[in-house]
């Protein structure tokens, strides 16, 4: 299980990034994603996120 970001409500204001204590999430061109792979489903990224744009999948 990892968390995900929604892409129609995310406005890319960089605070999940920052959040994220393994650093999990990265952005490219605008678009930021979580890496499965390194997601630990914490979920602090989620409650950082202003926009409530980051759930468990
Ligand atoms: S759930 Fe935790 S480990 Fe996963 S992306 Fe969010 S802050 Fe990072
Ligand atoms: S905190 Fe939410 S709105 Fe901001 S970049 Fe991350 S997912 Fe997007």
């Amino acid at each position: 299980m990892a968390y995900v970001i929604d892409q129609d409500s995310c406005i890319q204001c960089g605070e999940c990034m920052n959040s994220c204590p393994v650093g999990a999430i990265s952005e490219e061109d605008g678009k930021f994603s979580i890496n499965p792979d390194e997601c630990l489903s914490c979920g602090v990224c989620a409650g950082s996120c202003p926009q409530e744009a980051i759930s468990e999948e």
